[in-house]
């Protein structure tokens, strides 16, 4: 048996996976939960949330992460690729910035947009 906190929702439901038992799940208040607690064991995900270097906007850095979850063993590959990224301003929201992570078919995009900077930003 697995203890886990749920993350799905702010409500923390503290999840109980039976692995003997076909991953059953208990404590979950809802369906979401007892797919949560099976997939957190058998193949855990995360959506990735980050920052790159931006130029020519008014703040250096713009918030990006990845448009659906990926195994949470690439997190790590996959944050490293930001590194080598400078982005141009303006950005949109929904901008890709890396394609098809790691051959994951999930992409970085840009969550908020920056338009260029002017001289009285
Ligand atoms: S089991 Fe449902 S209600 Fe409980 S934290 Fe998860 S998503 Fe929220």
């Amino acid at each position: 048996m697995t203890e886990l906190i749920c993350i799905v929702c702010p409500k923390g439901c503290h999840l109980h996976v039976d692995e003997k038992n076909g991953y059953t799940v208990t404590g979950n208040a809802c369906p979401r939960g007892a797919i949560y607690g099976k997939k957190e064991l058998l193949h855990p995900t995360r959506t990735i949330t980050s920052t790159v270097r931006i130029e020519g906007a008014s703040i250096p850095r713009v918030p990006v992460k990845t448009d659906r979850d990926i195994p949470k063993e690439d997190i790590f590959a996959a944050m490293k690729l930001l590194d080598s990224v400078t982005l141009q301003a303006p950005v949109h929201v929904g901008d890709i910035v890396v394609a098809n992570i790691l051959g994951l078919d999930a992409n970085f995009v840009v969550t908020r947009s920056l338009e260029q900077a002017t001289d009285s930003d």
